[in-house]
């Protein structure tokens, strides 16, 4: 018998963690259903590709019997890298390599929701089901949605990223701002509305650092598409205050001129044909000593639990890792109820994302600084 034999869970949120901790509690008989605030699977457009790491991301599919499909759909190729400097003078390139070892494979946002979708049973998704706010019921709980719906459940897992709401039912930790403010932004048809960008990302991904603190990181996407983010040091509330309508890309171009002085003038052709909106995100991150009284009713993972800045390439794959492993938990017969099984589960969990946060926070203030080359270089090349 494990902690949750005949208990009904629910997950909120259906982002690579919930989906994968879902799929993972499905293959262990377990009664489960997803709640989603997205109407359905196509309802916005999907960022960056990610890439998936052995220890954890890979390992995650692995458990879920999903390796295959991951093979089937991964970017070949998407992994490579191009380091260039601000005039896009090319420092260090993966494409020179024929024989190079692909240990972290890459993924477009879109295949890999997907693969987990398409691996669950029909119906344990609902969309359309924005949770506005939950109440006690029982010994579980009550899940209250912006459509009027409502859901009962004995364990809530939230999984529902940066700006939970169901985080300030475990903890009123918060966190804290990083210091860098990301601007992302998106060409449709890349070959044919950034040729330039395009030929130097030959299908995998550009890192631009400057020597003046700020960076811009392009990724090719499978649909001929590709996705950019800006990073630069300002204050937190800077996108609130800085007058600049993110939906006129006339404004944006501007901004990116000015506070980008001294770049190649060929990085504009990312902002002159932008498709849809920008979005400006501050990014933010958990601090790396948080804890809390485990519940028998209730936890965290991915963004929800651990937010970080995406300067180590981290968050997905944790997401995938808390899901493995709070399955892991509450599947054993080693834990005789759902706190301890809990417990066990944000013990290791809230231990390894501190010693990720921490590393991922130096980095991000390296690659927003005057070394940020020679840094990302040593990570590269290690001497
Ligand atoms: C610009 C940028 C680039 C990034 N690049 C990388 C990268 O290269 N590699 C990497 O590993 N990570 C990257 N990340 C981080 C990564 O996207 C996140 O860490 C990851 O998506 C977290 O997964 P999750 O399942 O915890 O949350 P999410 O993916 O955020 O999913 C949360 C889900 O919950 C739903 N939801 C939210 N609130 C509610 C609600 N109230 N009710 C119902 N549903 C709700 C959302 O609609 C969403 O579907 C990047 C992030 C950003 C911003």
């Amino acid at each position: 018998m494990n902690a949750i034999e005949g208990k009904k869970i629910a997950i909120v949120g259906a982002g690579p963690g919930g989906l994968t901790l879902a799929r993972l509690l499905q293959n262990k008989g377990a009664d489960v259903s997803v709640y989603e605030r997205d109407l359905h699977e196509h309802a916005r457009p999907k960022g960056a590709t990610l890439d998936l790491h052995e220890e954890s991301g890979l390992r995650a599919l692995k458990e879920a019997g999903l390796i295959e499909a991951f093979w089937a759909n991964h970017r070949a190729g998407a992994d490579k890298l191009r380091l260039v400097d601000k005039n896009g003078n090319v420092i260090f390139d993966d494409h020179d390599y024929a024989d190079r070892e692909v240990s972290r494979p890459e993924i477009d946002r879109g295949p890999l929701q997907k693969i987990l979708l398409d691996a669950l049973k029909p119906g344990t998704v609902r969309w359309d089901r924005h949770m506005l706010s939950m109440e006690r019921a029982g010994m579980g709980w009550k899940l209250i949605f912006r459509n009027g719906e409502t859901a009962t459940a004995d364990i809530v897992v939230a999984a529902d990223g940066a700006n939970s709401k169901i985080r300030s039912y475990l903890t009123p930790i918060k966190p804290f701002y990083s210091g860098v403010t990301v601007v992302e932004g998106a060409v449709k048809d890349s070959a044919k509305d950034s040729p330039d960008i395009h030929r130097l990302l030959n299908g995998g991904k550009i890192f631009a650092l400057g020597d003046d603190g700020k960076s811009l990181i392009v990724s090719s996407k499978g649909d001929g598409s590709l996705v950019f983010y800006t990073g630069c040091k300002t204050e937190e509330s800077w996108s609130r205050d800085c007058g600049i309508d993110f939906s006129n890309r006339e404004q944006v171009q501007n901004w990116f001129a000015k506070t980008f002085e001294g770049w190649d003038i060929a990085w504009q052709e990312l902002f002159e044909h932008a498709h849809g909106n920008f979005v400006p995100r501050p990014q933010y991150c958990m601090p790396f000593d948080q804890h809390w009284e485990s519940q028998s009713n209730l936890t965290l993972l991915g963004d929800a639990a651990h937010l970080m800045p995406p300067y180590a390439g981290e968050g997905v794959n944790m997401a995938m890792l808390d899901a493995l492993e709070l399955s892991d938990c509450l599947t054993s017969e080693a834990f005789k109820d759902s706190r301890t099984a809990i417990a066990a589960y944000e013990k290791q969990m809230l231990s390894r994302a501190s010693e990720v946060a921490a590393i991922t926070m130096d980095s991000t203030n390296a690659l927003h600084s005057e070394e940020a080359m020679a840094f990302f270089l040593n990570i590269i090349q290690p001497e």
